[in-house]
């Protein structure tokens, strides 16, 4: 008997692909919804200050109150909702999909959606069914609830906005799968920050099986890794048995905390990134041939003739975006573009226009 991995590593896992992250080095990197600023000097400083004097010889404090209290006030979640904190939210995404794989569980999503759902899923043993969003990226609420009542799924995950198209589902849609589902429904708000307010937030205590995820990265703290989740006490006691005692180390402990309490510096950008998010969306209106998607994250869907074509001549003039070119039948000939600054939009929406022409 082979002593090798290909004998004892369960098939599901060694048929996936790990998650692609493309070399990057030398590019204007807009393929993954970074925010494009660095703190302005004098606060980084500070930050770096601050940081010197955290005890890293300890462990972090697992209740890491500071840190949620900060987390609260910049987000505005009431003290009266549990929180669970990750590394990063695909931390949390895990933590969630390990509860709640029972042996043939399913997990559910809407397609196409943030690829880490389906690869949760099968990394933690559960079954996992993508229900196809209709073709103007709204859910099919007939298809879906159909798969609902079909597949009683334990776990439902809906993006909101959505990731790769950007637009926020109908609020009844949300509301509809949210009331059909036997299991939990995990609404994700990664994007909030740029979603003009819309979020489920208000919903979260109401329904028994509703819990909210955020995370800091797209605010701009994407190297520290900081997610959340917040819902009703009995969900959250679950998640807490399966979070690793010290996930959030003290260093990002300490930048949140430091970050989220210096006014107005992340919310400043995510303002800026929005102001840009227009120009970029008017900008691809004027390019013959390139079709937009209505955006409310920071980043833009758009169909042009030949996305791998355009994928490639924007590379060769310096700009790495996401080809989504045969990861989804809705996705045909998509590429999905991270706002920048606005320099750097500008060269996209020059680079694509003559990659397209
Ligand atoms: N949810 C969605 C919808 C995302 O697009 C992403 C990142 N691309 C995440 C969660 C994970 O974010 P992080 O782990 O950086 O918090």
């Amino acid at each position: 008997m082979s002593k090798g991995a290909a004998a004892w590593v369960r098939d599901e896992i060694r048929a996936l692909a790990a998650y692609h992250v493309p070399p990057a080095a030398g590019f204007t990197k807009l393929d993954a919804m970074e925010n494009p600023y660095r703190l302005p000097p004098a606060v980084a400083d500070r930050l770096g200050r601050h940081l010197a004097q955290v005890a890293i010889n300890r462990y972090p404090d697992p209740g890491a109150p500071g840190l949620k209290s900060a987390l609260r006030r910049a987000m505005a979640i009431p003290d009266a909702l549990p929180m669970v904190l990750g590394n990063g939210s695909d931390e949390i995404l895990q933590m969630i999909a390990v509860a709640l794989a029972r042996p043939g569980s399913t997990m559910l999503a809407l397609e196409p959606s943030f690829v880490m759902y389906r690869m949760s899923a099968i990394a933690a043993g559960m079954r996992y069914e993508g229900v196809p969003l209709a073709p103007d990226f709204t859910p099919d609420l007939p298809a879906t609830l159909a798969a609902i009542e079909r597949s009683r799924p334990a776990l439902t995950w809906i993006a909101y906005p959505n990731n790769p198209t950007g637009n926020l589902f109908p609020r009844e849609s949300v509301l509809a799968i949210l009331e059909a589902s036997p299991g939990l429904v995990v609404v994700d708000e990664a994007y909030y920050a740029f979603s003009g307010g819309e979020s489920f937030l208000p919903e979260v205590g109401r329904h028994p099986n509703l819990v909210l995820m955020r995370t800091v990265s797209k605010l701009g703290l994407a190297g520290i890794r900081l997610g959340l989740a917040v819902g009703p006490a009995d969900w959250m006691g679950e998640f807490e048995k399966v979070r690793l005692p010290y996930n959030v180390n003290v260093l990002s402990a300490a930048a949140a905390e430091f970050v989220l309490g210096e006014p107005g510096v992340l919310a400043e950008q995510s303002r800026a990134i929005v102001r840009d998010r227009a120009r970029l969306e008017a900008g691809l209106d004027a390019i013959a041939g390139a079709r937009r998607f209505p955006s409310a994250a920071n980043f833009v869907l758009v169909r042009v003739p030949d996305a791998p074509r355009a994928f490639e001549g924007l590379k060769s003039r310096g700009i790495l975006v996401k080809n989504l070119h045969g990861s989804h039948a809705l996705l045909a000939n998509c590429l999905r573009l991270t706002v920048g600054a606005p320099d750097e939009n500008s060269r996209l929406l020059s680079a694509l226009a003559e990659s397209i022409g």
